[in-house]
């Protein structure tokens, strides 16, 4: 491992770039870039695409699982809020929730 801020193959030569996978300091020089992202050599390259890949796969289902998770949360929430206007209207007779709990009903029967 070279010194920090210089590269790994050229001790003299200040490195400003660093592989994405390995963290090595490398020059310009020495330098591999792959579609945007610096590399020491093809094994960090091949490595970090195989991981990135691995990891985009595992990670692609979440975001829906988690939309869905949130929508179902926000309908129980919705129901339940619906439901305590409609009982309060009813129940307990406050002027505002009764006026809501008609409209509810006239909505939905
Ligand atoms: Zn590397
Ligand atoms: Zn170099």
């Amino acid at each position: 491992m070279g010194r920090a801020g210089f590269c790994i193959n050229h001790p003299d030569r200040p490195a400003d770039r660093r592989c994405v996978q390995c963290h090595k300091a490398l020059c310009n020089d020495c330098v591999l870039v792959d579609e945007g992202d610096d590399f020491c050599s093809r094994k960090c390259l091949s490595r970090y695409r195989t991981f990135h890949r691995a990891y985009v796969a595992g990670h692609a289902r979440t975001p829906l699982a988690t939309k869905l998770i949130r929508v179902g949360v926000g309908v129980v929430v919705l129901i339940i809020v619906l439901a305590l206007v409609y009982i309060g209207g009813e129940v307990f007779h406050v002027p505002f929730l009764t006026s809501v709990s008609r409209l509810l009903k006239s909505l939905l029967f």
